[in-house]
């Protein structure tokens, strides 16, 4: 990016843009090299606008996370990074209709909110269905863009519509029936990655009694303290679980658990875990991704998808 283009894009943003931004720092795996820019987006017309300056540019951008569930290359990225802000980050409680029903809760949640800030607000208000959230990191937007779920729940089950905003800066809501999901994925998005930027999701909520809210997800977040590993940094579950059976335990049963190529490691506590147990390359978690595969492969006949995304 020249020195012209750089200084219109510093214009257009209302925080200062972080210049060959580290994104191993924004990355639960504390893997990548930099993006040539890095904005954190605080409201609407901010984010329009940059949309818009990407396209006339033709350059290259991206949105993330909480980085959670993404592998960002050695190399970087050779564009610019979005992280909505703060802006983007409101909960609210909306209730439709004039007659007050249990199930006429809608949970209106930013983009930017995290699954924590999230499921704890559901508690207090006495919302459950979003019980199955606890202790899975990141934000509501990458939640849905990933189609985040567990102990048999997926985000699909509860969202009501969404809301983005197109890369030509028009902003849209699509209602649920209009949307397609499947196992960690949302299809819509699979290949309009640089095409939309997800701002907001309503979310169905149903009242029911706080405290059976909170010990349920006091006991998924029991069950998450021993089945993870802690203290290391990885971005969860690597493989998808193929149909009917589970990547864990597969790879378990190829004796790959402790498996290492550089800093990277099959981790010993949960198999399906590829974690950076110091100094991994991006280059170090593909090299162990593909033996893993190639193993399980030989072992069982299935083929292991991953499911985080690579930038
Ligand atoms: C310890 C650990 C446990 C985990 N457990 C689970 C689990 O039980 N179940 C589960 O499903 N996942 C799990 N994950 C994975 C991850 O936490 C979830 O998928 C999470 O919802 C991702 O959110 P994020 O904000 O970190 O997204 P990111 O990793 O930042 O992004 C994920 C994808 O979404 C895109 N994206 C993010 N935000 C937006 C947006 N606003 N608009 C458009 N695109 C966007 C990114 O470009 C990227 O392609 C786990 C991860 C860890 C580290």
């Amino acid at each position: 990016m020249d020195a012209i283009l750089k200084q219109a894009l510093a214009s257009l943003a209302s925080s200062p843009v972080l210049w060959d931004c580290p994104l191993r720092d924004y990355t639960s795996f504390a893997i990548g090299g930099p993006a040539t820019a890095l904005i954190v987006v605080e409201e609407l017309a901010e984010l329009q606008r940059l949309l818009v300056f990407f396209g006339e540019h033709k350059i290259q951008w991206r949105i993330i996370g909480k980085g959670t569930n993404l592998l960002v290359s050695d190399a970087g990225f050779a564009g610019v990074i979005l992280l909505l802000g703060k802006g983007f980050g409101a909960l609210h409680r909306i209730v439709r209709g004039n007659t007050v029903k249990n199930d006429d809760v809608v949970i209106q949640a930013g983009a930017a909110c995290s699954l924590a800030r999230l499921g704890g607000w559901c508690v207090d208000q006495g919302l459950s269905g979003l019980e199955f959230i606890a202790g899975i990191p990141g934000t509501i937007g990458g939640a849905v863009i990933m189609n985040a779920g567990a102990w048999g729940r997926e985000l699909a089950d509860v969202i009501v519509s969404v809301t983005v905003v197109t890369s030509s800066g028009q902003v849209c809501t699509l209602s649920r029936s209009e949307l397609k999901f499947g196992y960690r994925i949302w299809h819509d998005h699979e290949h309009a990655a640089e095409e939309w930027v997800l701002i907001g999701v309503e979310l169905q909520g149903v009242v029911a009694d706080q405290n059976q809210i909170r010990s349920l997800c006091q006991a998924y977040h029991q069950k998450r303290q021993i089945k993870q590993p802690k203290g290391v940094p990885n971005a969860g579950s690597f493989f998808k679980n193929p149909q009917g059976d589970a990547a864990g335990r597969l790879i378990e049963v190829s004796g790959l658990k402790g498996l290492r190529v550089g800093g990277a490691m099959v981790s010993p506590v949960h198999a399906n875990f590829l974690v950076n147990s110091g100094g991994a390359t991006a280059a170090n978690v593909l090299e162990l991704m593909e033996k893993v595969q190639v193993k399980v492969q030989t072992d069982s006949g299935i083929v292991l998808e991953p499911e985080v995304h690579f930038l």
